[in-house]
């Protein structure tokens, strides 16, 4: 275990305030190569986490960031490290040539493998090299790219053991590590492996550490491995992102599927990721979403990996309405500036629904959280109210009624487990915008910042749209931010 000096300075350095204006990617010592492809990906001004990480790595420095998946944090360790590895860079066909410089270990594969697209974009004017590693696939192909040669690897830890003890990953010339969502990291139990993987890496290296919240165990880890590193936050741990309009209605078990449709169908919404808490339960639930006409994917630990990146991928690219997802299937996913969630049941755990509803309005984008409540409710509401610190104001939902007056004849083998009110109601009469048509070009833009104001995810409160919620633009469409066509 490398003998890390204590935690003497996390004052940050060079603090850039919240209100200050937005700054430019082209302000930083960016090598123009990683500037266009910064240009190409859209953004324009950098979001908080980056304006303050960023020179802070650059600088060399170790971080300890406390920053959620959805602030752009991915950009705000990948493009200072490649910058730094830029003196590294070849074109030789040698393997040896291209030894692992950068490590990212990431909690869930579709962490690794979002982190990965994102490290590949931003290198792809470079010679730099990168790839990634996790579980639940074929080894074979990650073998061989590992023996290849790559500078940066992005990796979920029992993978990367596997590959350290086939001897397909040499980490011995590992310059930089960066630890993503390591509060995630430990809650699924990593330490061993993370204490093992660390211990292979030179003692000589920057380390970057980025949770969601600071707990004393995260303090314990960056303690051991990270040397006097700066702090930096853009937001308290477990605050509720300011521009997602958060709707709490009463309803009955019943009336749950109903209410979701009568709400995309009213705020024009044309994708939504949907909260269950089992996984039996968002099985169940995509079935009947899709037997209402709603191109319907789930997302639960019971799909294979093969299954469960299919499904986040036809979202993606809008061919699917919506996600049917648990917790663990969908967390840390970038499925950024996603214009709603439900949260079809409460969240067992209050810091559960924290993290849904951070799946929308992200990296200043503006969102709706809807979360049906119903008497069994009481408890675990309460337990969010302590834990955002804010009453919630419970309101009642009127349903529609979408039934024809006489249904058909049911058949006798109709599966009777359905509600009869759920099985006559027409098809929602929306539909999705095909995702080659964009219905508003403010969403094709990437984030903007004005000079002169706040920063966007501060002012969307500010400015109400006559006839709308103040905050819920509609018909997004989430298949080009997301990357899509
Ligand atoms: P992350 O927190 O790294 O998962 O990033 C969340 C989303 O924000 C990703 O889809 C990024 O592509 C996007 N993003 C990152 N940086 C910026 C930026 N400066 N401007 C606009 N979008 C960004």
């Amino acid at each position: 275990m490398p003998p890390a000096k204590a935690l003497h300075d996390n004052r940050e350095v060079n603090p850039t305030p919240e209100t200050a204006p937005p700054a430019r990617f082209d302000s930083l010592a960016l090598d123009p190569k990683l500037l266009r492809a910064v240009a190409e990906s859209g953004y324009e001004s950098m979001t908080p986490i980056q304006a303050k990480a960023i020179p802070i790595v650059l600088a060399g420095r170790d971080v300890m960031g406390a920053a959620q998946t959805g602030t752009g944090k991915t950009a705000a360790f990948s493009l200072p490290l490649l910058q730094k590895m830029l003196k590294h860079e070849n074109a030789s066909m040698s393997p040896a040539r291209h030894p692992v410089r950068a490590l990212v270990l990431a909690p869930t594969r579709e962490l690794a493998d979002q982190v990965a697209a994102n490290v590949k974009n931003y290198a792809k004017f470079t010679q730099l090299r990168s790839t990634v590693v996790f579980g639940g696939i074929d080894m074979k192909p990650q073998t061989l790219a590992l023996k290849a040669g790559v500078e940066v690897l992005i990796a979920t830890p029992g993978r990367l053991l596997d590959h350290i003890e086939a001897k397909n990953a040499v980490l011995n010339q590992v310059e930089y590590v960066v630890l993503d969502e390591a509060d995630r990291m430990l809650d699924i139990g990593f330490l061993p492996d993370l204490q093992r993987i660390l211990s292979y890496l030179p003692r000589d290296r920057q380390t970057l550490l980025f949770s969601a919240t600071f707990s004393p165990e995260i303090r314990r880890l960056a303690e051991s491995y990270l040397r006097e590193p700066v702090t930096v936050e853009v937001a308290r741990p477990n605050a509720t992102a300011t521009n997602v309009e958060q709707r709490f209605y009463n309803v009955t078990d019943d009336d749950k599927r109903a209410a979701v449709r009568q709400i995309l169908r009213q705020r024009e919404l044309s994708q939504a990721i949907v909260f269950v808490n089992s996984k039996l339960g968002a099985a169940r639930l995509a079935r009947s979403f899709e037997r209402d006409g709603l191109k319907t994917a789930a997302l639960h630990g019971d799909k294979s990996q093969d299954e469960r990146l299919k499904s986040l991928d036809a979202f993606k690219k809008g061919e699917v309405d919506l996600l049917v997802a648990t917790d663990v299937a969908a967390r840390g996913l970038d499925i950024a500036d996603l214009p709603a969630v439900f949260n079809f049941d409460v969240p067992f755990n209050a810091e559960d629904y924290v993290h849904r509803i951070g799946r929308t309005g992200r990296a200043g984008a503006s969102g709706l959280a809807v979360t049906l409540v119903t008497r069994d409710d009481a408890r675990l509401i309460g337990d969010i109210e302590r834990l955002i610190k804010k009453k919630l104001e419970i309101e009642p939902f009127e349903l529609e009624d979408l039934r024809p007056r006489r249904p058909p004849r049911r058949s006798r083998d109709d599966d009777d487990r359905e509600p009869a009110a759920e099985r006559f109601e027409p098809a929602p009469r929306y539909r999705m915008p095909t995702p080659a048509v964009s219905a508003d070009p403010f969403f094709d833009k990437p984030y903007e910042a004005a000079a002169d104001a706040a920063p966007v995810w501060e002012r969307a409160k500010a400015e109400p749209r006559p006839g709308k919620a103040p905050n819920i633009r509609p018909k997004k469409k989430l298949a080009s931010l997301l990357g899509g066509h």
